[in-house]
């Protein structure tokens, strides 16, 4: 009986695994994949991460561990020209060499094993993979996500209609093919750069249903919503108020960088220059994808006004569903969540990212990147991952190992009881105080 088994290794169950690997848990990951990957299908050449490289397996939780990013420079020689390069940020490709050299560190993941049933069974679970069975004490479910796709488009997914989850997994538009990208977001905005960046030229039509394509807004006060406290306060909320706030703040998460956007329109421009950008690229704003048919080898695609509901019909060649993502929920999921209890539907996730059960459970289940209206935005990105293993962890142990390492935020919130007296932020220990302590 092992401690804990991980489900899925993806950024986050991998930065469980590795800020695990300290502790006296024993655990093991499994994968069902035959290898470490990020979302391959998006990994474009100029696709950058969203977040700072700190907000790696381990950093923010414990600067010192020999997973860290910066780790992973200095053991490739790259420490200094990252630092010299004058640009805090990263490519997501950088970032997924990074996160494969993790997972080949640890010896606790398990790659080509997909889980297939967890069930109860004695004082643990029994978990189920295509050709073994193990057993835990507890569970952590980090299935991820999966492609959203709207209804209309489900039955005709392949080669000339797919999600952009598999875009470079197909062939690229060839010469004057028309191609339309569904979806305003930053994997629209990716895939239309990557188009209009190749030599070989197709015509694109681009549809969103906002009435704009809106940036992302990161700016420093912004960002103090990705920080443990906000999420902890957030957590504390009624759910209506967390509705809203998640509802209001979205692009804070799900907009595009505001460099995607500037560049985006500069290339365009320099079309309009060049005098090919009227038959070369269309943009509509508020309009949804109602219907589409096949039509001689191409797609009739019926698209819809929202504000003025003007029906459009256009006639393409291929079709670029970059319409989101949605938590994924395998049978064995919904089995294991039957006794949840539930809010609006959604099971109720505690503080450490363990689900409340009705019923008597033999032990925690705990859910990963399903609690955004539990826990807020940060919930679904890289933000506070160390910090939500950190959670787990001590959960899981009971006692906390890792130290509480979140900062005084100068956003204060919607409930100011959780902080200090006047004057008490003095009485406070730091980090390295607390580590004296321990
Ligand atoms: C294209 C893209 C780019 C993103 N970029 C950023 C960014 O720059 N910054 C940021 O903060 N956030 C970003 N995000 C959001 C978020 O950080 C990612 O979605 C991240 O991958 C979530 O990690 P995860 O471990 O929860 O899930 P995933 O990465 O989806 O991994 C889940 C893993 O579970 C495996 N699995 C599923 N079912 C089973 C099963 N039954 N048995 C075994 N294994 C299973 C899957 O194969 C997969 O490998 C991005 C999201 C996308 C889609």
């Amino acid at each position: 009986m092992l401690d804990v088994i991980g489900i899925g290794i993806g950024p986050f169950n991998l930065s469980l695994a590795a800020l695990i690997e300290p502790t006296p848990l024993r655990a093991l990951f499994l994968e069902k994949r035959e290898g470490f990957c990020w979302h391959p299908g998006l990994a474009l050449p100029n696709s950058r991460l969203q977040v700072s490289p700190l907000k790696d397996c381990v950093t923010l939780v414990d600067p010192t561990s020999p997973y860290s990013f910066l780790n992973y420079l200095a053991l490739h020689g790259r420490l200094y020209s990252f630092v010299n390069r004058r640009d805090a940020s990263t490519s997501r490709r950088e970032f997924t060499d990074y996160y494969q050299w993790v997972a080949r560190r640890l010896k606790t993941l398990r790659f080509g094993e997909e889980v297939v049933d967890v069930a109860p069974f004695r004082d643990g679970y029994r978990v189920n993979t295509s050709t073994t069975t193990y057993l835990a004490r507890a569970v952590v479910i980090g299935v991820g996500v999966e492609p959203k796709i709207p209804a209309c488009a489900r039955p005709l997914i392949g080669n000339a209609v797919y999600h952009a989850a598999d875009y470079l997994e197909r062939d690229p538009p060839y010469v004057g093919e028309h191609v339309l990208v569904v979806g305003g977001g930053q994997s629209g905005a990716e895939i239309v750069e990557h188009m209009l960046s190749r030599p070989v030229a197709a015509r694109i039509t681009w549809v969103t249903s906002r009435t704009n394509l809106f940036a992302m807004d990161d700016n420093s006060f912004v960002n103090e919503a990705y920080m443990p406290g906000y999420s902890r306060r957030f957590h504390a909320l009624p759910l209506q108020q967390r509705r809203a706030i998640v509802e209001h703040e979205k692009l804070t998460s799900d907009g595009i960088s505001v460099e995607l956007c500037n560049r985006l329109y500069d290339m365009l421009y320099q079309r309009g220059v060049e005098g090919t950008l009227d038959d070369s690229f269309r943009l509509l704003s508020g309009v949804v994808l109602t219907d589409i048919t096949s039509h001689n080898k191409r797609w009739q695609v019926d698209l819809s006004g929202i504000a003025a509901p003007r029906n459009h019909s256009i006639l393409v060649d291929r079709i670029v569903l970059a319409t989101g993502f949605q938590p994924r929920t395998p049978p064995f999921l919904q089995t294991l969540l039957r006794g949840a209890h539930m809010e609006d539907s959604l099971p109720v996730v505690g503080p450490d990212y363990a689900v409340r059960f009705d019923q008597h459970m033999p032990g925690p289940v705990y859910l990963q990147n399903q609690s955004r209206l539990q826990h807020g935005l940060q919930s679904v990105n890289l933000s506070l991952v160390a910090y939500r293993s950190s959670l787990i962890i001590n959960s899981l142990l009971g006692q906390p190992f890792y130290l509480d390492t979140s900062d005084r935020q100068i956003l204060d919130g919607y409930d100011t009881s959780d902080m200090p007296e006047p004057g008490g932020l003095d009485a406070m220990p730091t980090t390295q105080q607390m580590a004296a302590i321990t």
